[in-house]
């Protein structure tokens, strides 16, 4: 059986927070706000599998009024969820997902964020694809107010 899903996430981008993405801490003077570490590419990924999984979002799963999820590590969360997946008997095949900021360059970062990301999924390095792209100066991204992720996550029995 195969099962696909999609994620999408977007965190205010604030002083004195870190910009923690991929499980990744980008040098940057401002970081996602939000109860956990704001990690929108691993709440992208978890909502994907989730989704893939017909279990609502990580809102429902690790509501952001629960004390226990103040500042939590998002791969923490992110490995939650791939063991709910294994529970129902399915793993990953395989993520595309695509991180939307307008500063700094994460080139230099994108091969650590998918190492975590692998290593949690117990995929190989090549089933994890991570991007990077500009705002282009448009909206929120473009402006630097947000910083945003997508991803696609494929699961098999
Ligand atoms: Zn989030």
């Amino acid at each position: 059986m195969l099962r696909i899903g999609i994620g999408n996430d977007t965190h205010r981008l604030v002083e004195g927070r870190p910009l923690m993405l991929g499980g990744v801490h980008v040098a940057f003077a401002r970081g996602g706000e939000g109860h956990s570490d704001a990690d929108a590419l691993l709440h992208a990924i978890a909502d994907a599998i989730l989704g893939a999984l017909c279990e609502g979002d990580i809102g429902i799963h690790f509501p952001n009024n629960d004390p226990q999820w103040k500042d939590a590590e998002s791969l923490q969360l992110l490995s939650r969820v791939v063991w709910l997946a294994r529970e129902r008997g399915l793993q990953v095949v395989n993520v595309d997902a695509t991180i939307m900021l307008e500063a700094p360059q994460l080139r230099p970062y994108v091969f650590s964020m998918r190492e975590n990301i692998s290593e949690v999924l117990g995929v190989e390095h090549s089933c994890v694809s991570v991007k990077a792209k500009t705002g282009e100066g448009l909206d929120a991204v473009g402006q630097g107010l947000a910083v945003s992720a997508q991803a696609v996550v494929l699961l098999e029995s």
